[in-house]
């Protein structure tokens, strides 16, 4: 059995559910014209209706709801032909009207599934409950002053989709590789940027531990988790917490919890007895939300292939490993930029070379020097040249690291640079006969030796003959002849 928890009383279940929230790409807000865009001077994207004023009305945005009937295709959920908008009430200062609009009892999609990829290349189904458009809050800062707060209004308003998962994933990895993923499917559909770090996508995490084939536990929730990484401590942390207590013969309670990073542990926010009483009811303001086939099957139509779909192919149509593939697909930009490469390349066979230069060549200078796909200091075809240049044998795989780390440096071609740098490779057979000629007499013992049986010694000297030609042998032709020399 995998994934079960050892404990002092025997073995434990660890059960999680996700909530979420993913800001939908658009220009303007859910219900107002105001712009939607991140980083604007404070309380600048505000009209009234974000503000709160009395008799202001709520005007749907329409691209915002096809972000998520988009969203809800690419989860093969299903899109709910009537939604309708509840007014969810409750105090607090970033919320200006005084409750937020959301989708309660009718959602606009429900079901659905993301399958997520764990390692050993197995993958999982997660099921979707449902996903929700709502207003997102306003934000308040309380350490700019010593007795006030701020707040800025420029977010409330803008549209969020709050995507909740069945309660399915069973370690910290399962749920780490959901976010990933869901992620991975909203970036492809261009339906939400993704970035954790602007809080463009928040998660709550929904944690209780039981015995197997026991009911479910209760359940504490962590608020607003914008890294991965947060997302598998404050997992990890809330395990061992629950864990604890209930070994100890205490109860779990019901709770908000926050995840503090610096501390890595999480601490109770409020408790369900402070739960409040939300008194959802239809907006009045607002029609429900109907549905046309049309409208639907347009959005169908425009769908562009998403990862699980690419990387089925590129492990067909380039022979690549799952992994490889799995690791090309994650972000479209490297997906896309593979497929230039092979494009410009001898193609096919060149396909699976690529990816390994990619995955390992490329993206470990990427990490070094902190860039990304888009500002490489080569043109995609010159990597395709430097592939090509190692099928045809014109360098060895081992040069073409040297030429890689100057085509890095300097962006230019590596034809250009072998030229320049005289790293052409040497497939010459008098050339390399005459360089061996000279390592067999200037070495008579390990001759000998080798002769005797001492077969170690070979690796010796192919050694030298690559040395007396700067590295630049044909590494197969230098064996070769070594080999059939040696033999007499
Ligand atoms: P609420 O609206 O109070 O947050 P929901 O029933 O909508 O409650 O559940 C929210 C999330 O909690 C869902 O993602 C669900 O899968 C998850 N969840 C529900 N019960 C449990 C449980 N016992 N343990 C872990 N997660 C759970
Ligand atoms: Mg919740």
């Amino acid at each position: 059995m995998k994934n079960l928890i050892q404990g002092q009383t025997g073995l434990w279940e660890v059960v999680i559910g996700l909530e979420v929230h993913a800001q939908a790409v658009s220009n303007a807000k859910l219900f107002s014209g105001a712009s939607a865009v991140f980083g604007a001077d404070p309380n600048t994207h505000v009209t009234f209706l974000d503000a709160g004023m009395p008799g202001m009305l709520p005007v749907l945005n329409k691209a915002c709801v096809d972000q998520a009937i988009k969203t809800g295709l690419g989860m093969n959920s299903t899109i709910n032909r009537v939604s309708v908008f509840d007014r969810k009430n409750y105090f607090y200062p970033d919320l200006p009207l005084g409750y937020q609009i959301s989708q309660f009892y009718y959602p606009i999609v429900t079901g659905g599934y993301v399958d997520i990829d764990l390692e050993n290349s197995e993958t999982k189904r997660i099921n979707i409950t449902r996903l929700h458009l709502e207003q997102d809050a306003g934000k308040s800062t309380h350490d700019l002053h010593p007795n006030l707060s701020y707040i800025d209004f420029n977010r409330a308003g803008v549209a969020l989709m709050e995507i909740v998962s069945e309660p399915e994933m069973r370690s910290a990895q399962e749920a780490m590789a959901y976010v990933k993923k869901l992620r991975s499917i909203l970036r492809y559909l261009g339906t939400c940027d993704g970035n954790m770090e602007q809080g463009s996508l928040r998660v709550d995490a929904n944690i209780s531990l039981h015995k197997p084939d026991t009911p479910f536990g209760t359940r504490a929730e962590i608020k607003n988790v914008n890294s991965v990484r947060f997302l598998g401590q404050a997992i990890e942390y809330e395990i061992v917490r629950q864990l604890e207590i209930i070994e100890s013969g205490g109860t779990v309670v019901q709770e908000t919890r926050l995840f503090d990073p610096t501390k890595g542990v999480t601490r109770s926010m409020r408790s369900k007895e402070d739960a409040m009483d939300y008194r959802y009811f239809p907006d009045p303001d607002l029609r429900p939300l109907v549905l046309d086939e049309a409208r639907i099957e347009a959005i169908r139509a425009s769908m562009p292939e998403l990862p699980d779909a690419k990387r089925d192919r590129f492990i067909k149509e380039f022979t690549l490993t799952e992994y490889d593939a799995n690791v090309l697909v994650a972000e479209k930009e490297v997906a896309d930029f593979y497929e230039l490469i092979v494009g410009h390349s001898k193609g096919q066979g060149a396909a699976k070379l690529i990816a390994n230069w990619l995955i390992v060549e490329v993206f470990g200078a990427m990490n070094r020097d902190g860039k990304n796909i888009d500002n490489l200091p080569f043109a995609p075809q010159h990597l395709a040249n430097l592939v090509d240049l190692i099928i045809d044998d014109t360098i060895s795989g081992k040069i073409a690291k040297d030429v890689f780390a100057k085509m890095w440096e300097s962006g230019k071609a590596p034809a250009q640079l072998i030229d320049e740098l005289g790293l052409k490779q040497v497939s010459d057979t008098s050339v390399i006969e005459k360089a061996v000629d000279e390592v067999l007499a200037a070495n008579p013992t390990q001759v000998e030796q080798y002769r005797a049986g001492k077969e170690q010694v070979f690796g010796f000297l192919v050694g030298q003959v690559m040395k007396a030609l700067q590295g630049k042998a044909n590494p197969g032709v230098a064996n070769t002849i070594l080999k059939k020399k040696l033999e007499f």
